[in-house]
């Protein structure tokens, strides 16, 4: 196990940088192994990519969480948004692993005080995305974080939420983007977006 207080002349040093890439390969590729897909649920004509044998293993959880702390990279923020539900689950413990608080976005009617909301459309249907008022204050920096990218209706809500409320979301992370579905094009195209995996 490498050290994690290296000088930052030595991060390009070529051993360095293959040993960096080799973990990361293989965690990722130990990952995409672990998801499960679905046919046709919720409905027809819908793949869906199960994340649930990544969570149930202890071992791939945490190899998940150290490839979202790599995601976000030197940033510091100090709120993660985890998008309901399965970001929650993502964004608590990367907000526990970075010190930072964790505020969620919530389906419309599940949040108990004030909230700013946003409607959109996705991939299998209509939806409406809430999060509490006072949950990012204006400038602070923020992690953005769901389990899958698909239309990028979801996240781009969540997004704009953060933004109106004056947050500054220095990454928008996913477990897994379905890169054909063009996704990032509903997206702030400044904000630094990362996906895990890619199909
Ligand atoms: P979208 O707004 O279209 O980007 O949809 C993203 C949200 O829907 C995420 O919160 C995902 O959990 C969920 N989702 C959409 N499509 C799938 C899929 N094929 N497999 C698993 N989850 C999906």
């Amino acid at each position: 196990m490498l050290p994690n207080f290296l000088p930052e002349s030595c991060l390009d040093h070529p051993a360095l940088t293959a040993h960096f890439t080799l973990v990361n390969e293989k965690n990722i590729s130990r990952l995409n192994e672990a998801v499960r897909d679905v046919p046709d649920f919720p409905k027809p004509g819908i793949l869906f990519k199960d994340i649930t044998p990544i969570l149930a293993s202890g071992e791939l959880f945490r190899l998940a969480i150290d490839e979202f702390v790599s995601a976000v990279g030197g940033e510091s923020p100090t709120k993660i948004v985890g998008i309901d539900a399965r970001g929650f689950i993502f964004g608590a413990a990367l907000a526990d692993r970075l010190g930072a608080g964790f505020v969620p976005v919530r389906k419309k009617g599940k949040l108990p005080w004030e909230t700013h909301g946003a409607s959109y459309t996705l991939e299998y249907g209509e939806a409406h995305v809430e999060i509490h008022r006072d949950a990012i204050l204006p400038g602070e920096k923020v992690v953005l974080i769901d389990d899958l990218l698909a239309t990028g209706g979801t996240a781009g809500a969540a997004l704009k939420l953060i933004q109106q409320l004056g947050g500054e979301v220095v990454c928008l992370t996913f477990l897994i983007e379905l890169a054909f579905l063009e996704g990032r094009k509903n997206l702030d195209p400044s904000v630094r977006t990362v996906a895990l995996l890619t199909y």
